[in-house]
């Protein structure tokens, strides 16, 4: 029965010309082995338990301190003191030793790709790496699935697969009814889909909880705005406020099952992607088309491994991939707490995987060992919401479009004014006349 639990895999085959990387990642997949996961995103430093001496003669009091030298109140058992003086003369090496290695790292010496870290290194500068805790308003979700057959079969046949936990980042335009119109049609064909749709907004948009309930998809409506001192940086984070908000309602619900994906409104889905996607096991990956430079974007595959990226813009990324190109068992991520996506544009991705703990042993290639493309990086013309001369006292219910202009208002894709914007052309015959002539 197939189960998007989280499943420990078995550990794979070492890579023979990885050897250095391999040896650091030793302790990590000995603890995976164990089930039990090394998370090292923001690793705490090291609490050392001191015996504190108390006049009370109370030795279990045991005080937490950060690395702090033995605080010694009595003389010293020679026991003690013969293995206390190598300490002293190892830890200002150690300093010193510690102090080289950061230094070099921050001047960026002698780092190769393979020495990245798995933690923030190359982006700890960033003051945009905060928890989790976006405003986020819930407008409206429906748990139930409203739909009797999909793909010609009852919804009640699929009972048994994981759930996709769509993520749809989305923002008002006048695109925007349009593209998720589109998408709902693609997800219509998906069973065992709750589809979160985050919009980046300050209020609830009505006209959307409509939209998105005729559907009969489950689904999570939320309005999670970008905050402000980001709405005017250039390049600005787009998406974000959004995802993180979805991020924070999986991490509410305590979700440990399914199958996370971020699906942005533009993009174009093939129905095959779902199938792949469903039985990640950590997190899977597959190309991306009409990315950049290449007009492709994903991983390198060997021997059914993925070894490398494809991707024209690598900026120090370790996970140069694209937001579709990816998807992740919520059983794993549950078990990084401190998952994450930052306000840095451009590395969105990179630091969302790095906060997962995710080493490339671990990666689950798709798409037929990333031959095919099952996810295309569309991108819709963006223009201004036009305005049309079209008088007040023409748009009542003698005609039609009246109403018409007022679901494109609600839509926000076209506004009729009495005065502003050129005069709305109305034919017939190939003869435009006054709007008096068939309104009136
Ligand atoms: N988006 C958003 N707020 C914005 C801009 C974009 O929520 O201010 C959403 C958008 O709807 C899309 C995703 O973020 O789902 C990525 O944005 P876009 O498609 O514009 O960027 P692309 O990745 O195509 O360059
Ligand atoms: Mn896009």
């Amino acid at each position: 029965m197939p189960s998007a639990h989280y499943l420990p895999l078995d550990p794979q085959a070492s890579d023979a010309d990885d050897l250095e990387e391999e040896e650091g990642q030793q302790e990590h997949r000995t603890s995976m082995n164990n089930n039990q996961y090394n998370i090292r995103y923001h690793p705490q430093p090291a609490v050392d338990y001191d015996v504190v001496v108390d006049d009370d003669d109370n030795d279990d009091d045991r005080t937490p301190t950060m690395g702090k030298a033995p605080r010694l109140s009595r003389s010293i058992p020679s026991r003690r003191r013969c293995w206390i003086m190598p300490i002293m003369l190892l830890v200002p090496f150690c300093i010193v030793f510690l102090y080289f290695m950061l230094s070099s790292q921050t001047l960026g010496l002698g780092t190769s790709l393979e020495d990245v870290d798995d933690d923030y290194e190359p982006h700890n500068d960033s003051p945009n790496t905060h928890a989790l805790n976006e405003t986020l308003h819930i407008c409206s979700e429906s748990h139930e699935d409203g739909r009797l057959y999909v793909q010609d079969k009852p919804s009640s046949a699929y009972a048994q697969l994981p759930v996709i936990y769509f993520v749809t980042p989305t923002y008002p335009r006048r695109e925007q009814i349009p593209e998720l119109t589109r998408l709902a049609h693609s997800l219509l064909h998906v069973p065992r889909l709750h589809w979160l749709v985050a919009n980046d907004h300050e209020r609830c948009d009505t006209y959307m909880d409509i939209l998105l309930n005729r559907f009969g998809i489950p689904f999570t409506h939320m309005a999670s705005p970008m905050p402000h001192k980001f709405r005017n940086s250039k390049p600005a984070p787009r998406g974000v406020a959004n995802r993180r908000a979805a991020l924070q309602w999986i991490r509410q619900h305590n979700l440990t099952n399914g199958v996370l994906y971020f699906g942005d409104d533009d993009n174009t889905y093939d129905l095959r992607l779902f199938t792949e996607i469903r039985q990640t096991q950590r997190v899977s990956m597959f190309p991306v088309g009409l990315i950049a430079d290449y007009a492709v974007s994903g991983p390198v595959v060997r021997d059914g491994k993925v070894v490398a990226f494809l991707d024209s813009w690598v900026a120090a990324r370790r996970w140069p991939v694209d937001m579709a190109g990816f998807a992740v068992n919520l059983g794993y991520m549950s078990l990084y707490p401190n998952v994450n996506m930052p306000y840095k544009p451009g590395y969105e991705e990179d630091l969302f995987l790095r906060s997962i703990g995710l080493h490339i042993d671990q990666i689950e290639p798709r798409g037929n060992n990333c031959t095919e493309i099952l996810v295309w990086h569309t991108q819709t013309k963006n223009k201004k919401s036009p305005v049309v001369r079209l008088e007040k006292k023409y748009l009542d219910g003698r005609s039609n479009l009246g109403a018409l202009f007022r679901s494109l208002k609600v839509m926000g894709v076209a506004f009729a004014s009495d005065t502003e914007g050129p005069l709305a052309t109305i034919s017939k015959n190939g003869k435009g006349k006054p709007h008096s002539y068939f309104l009136s």
